[in-house]
């Protein structure tokens, strides 16, 4: 039996009547762009997150582009960023001619370690853009302490996190600016491609609305040059449906994570994820799984296991943005960042949906198990 890593289309059966309805609905309605549903959807998101604003966008590496534009940065300004991330994050930065530089992880959690973030920073940093990863919480108390101290704006790139919590605070209402993605794999998936900024700041807010849309508040009218990004309706109609599942379906992701953690803990050779900030606050952090990322020296062997027995996995993310072609001119080395290269090639993530079965969760766990110690499975 096959078993994907993931499978967007469960979603979409499971209340295919309302999805198409909905759809039709937009269709019917013949307001395709900006129109109610955007309206609603920024409204429900904002509320959800608990923040004053949100603008619906294209995607959300455009909503990392918007943002750091937004915030006024550009030629010249440098951005701290982590080297284990997808490539959207330093393109974000790239497009709006500013310079990513990075700082490393801790291995442990995936995400940056603010202690590197402190060293990084130059006369040139404006920025600072953790991404929760594998919708694992970033330590914001510690990264906007350092951002306070140094005057530094702060844009989280939530693409991976939507209804995590870092200390009762949602992420994406804890710095400046908040960027999420709609693309359909992670938490909050549309039929395409989608985005959302969200920001407590209203020059911010009105910045970020005029950009998505030309660069105008005023039709025809252009203060500046922006670009068309802009959530279509149809997809806001989709989201607005997915919104009223998404802390069950966060909820189900969570207890996926346990009982894979419960099987293999205790396995040598076997890190699972750990989402405890610090020993004295086990409720510091309220991940929300987009991937279940486990880091093993047997990755490439035990990867060859799963596809055999028909289990997706992936490896998020082989190879660090600092020691990728397109990033060679910033003069970064293979050794410059050890925690990011050994969790690039230690990590793994499995199969991660809510949908799930317990004999599923069950079938990916003997595969591991059976790989790191054949004694429990065949006991
Ligand atoms: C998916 C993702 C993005 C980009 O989102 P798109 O909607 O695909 O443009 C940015 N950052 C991270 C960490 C992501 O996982």
């Amino acid at each position: 039996m096959q078993i994907p890593l993931c499978d967007p289309k469960l979603e979409y059966l499971a209340d295919k009547e309302e999805f198409d309805s909905a759809i039709q609905g937009v269709l019917e309605a013949g307001r395709y762009i900006l129109g109610p549903n955007v309206a609603s959807l920024e409204d429900e998101v904002a509320g959800y997150l608990g923040c004053a604003s949100a603008v619906g966008v294209n995607s959300g590496t455009d909503a990392l582009h918007i943002a750091l534009r937004a915030l006024g940065i550009g030629p010249g300004d440098e951005v701290i960023t982590t080297p284990f991330t997808f490539i959207a994050t330093t393109e974000a930065i790239g497009m709006v001619g500013a310079t990513p530089v990075f700082a490393d992880i801790n291995p442990e959690t995936f995400n940056i370690d603010p202690d590197c973030i402190a060293d990084a920073i130059t006369s040139k940093t404006k920025a600072i853009l953790p991404v929760h990863l594998y919708g694992q919480p970033c330590d914001m108390d510690a990264i906007m302490d350092i951002a306070n101290q140094h005057d530094l704006r702060v844009v989280e790139d939530c693409a991976q996190a939507i209804g995590a919590s870092y200390r009762g605070k949602n992420v994406g209402g804890i710095g400046d600016v908040g960027c999420f993605s709609f693309f359909p794999s992670k938490n909050l998936g549309c039929f395409g491609d989608g985005g959302l900024v969200t920001t407590n700041d209203q020059a911010t807010y009105d910045r970020v609305e005029m950009l998505r849309r030309h660069g105008g508040k005023i039709k025809y009218h252009h203060s500046e040059l922006g670009l068309n990004s802009r959530l279509d309706e149809v997809q806001a109609a989709v989201l607005r449906i997915k919104m009223r599942q998404l802390d069950a379906r966060n909820r189900r992701r969570r207890q996926v994570a346990q009982a894979y953690n419960v099987r293999f803990s205790g396995l040598s050779n076997v890190d699972c994820p750990i989402e405890i900030i610090d020993a004295d606050n086990s409720d510091a952090c309220y991940a929300v799984y987009n991937q279940y990322t486990i880091q093993t020296t047997d990755r490439d062997k035990v990867t060859a296991e799963l596809k055999a027995a028909g289990i997706g996995c992936a490896v998020y993310y082989p190879l660090p943005l600092h020691l990728q072609s397109v990033h060679s001119d910033l003069g970064y080395r293979e050794g410059d960042f050890p925690n990011s290269e050994a969790v690039a090639r230690r990590c793994i993530s499995l199969p991660m949906f809510p949908e799930l079965s317990g004999t599923q969760i069950e079938e990916v766990a003997q595969v591991v198990e059976g790989f790191f110690d054949p004694s429990r499975v065949a006991a």
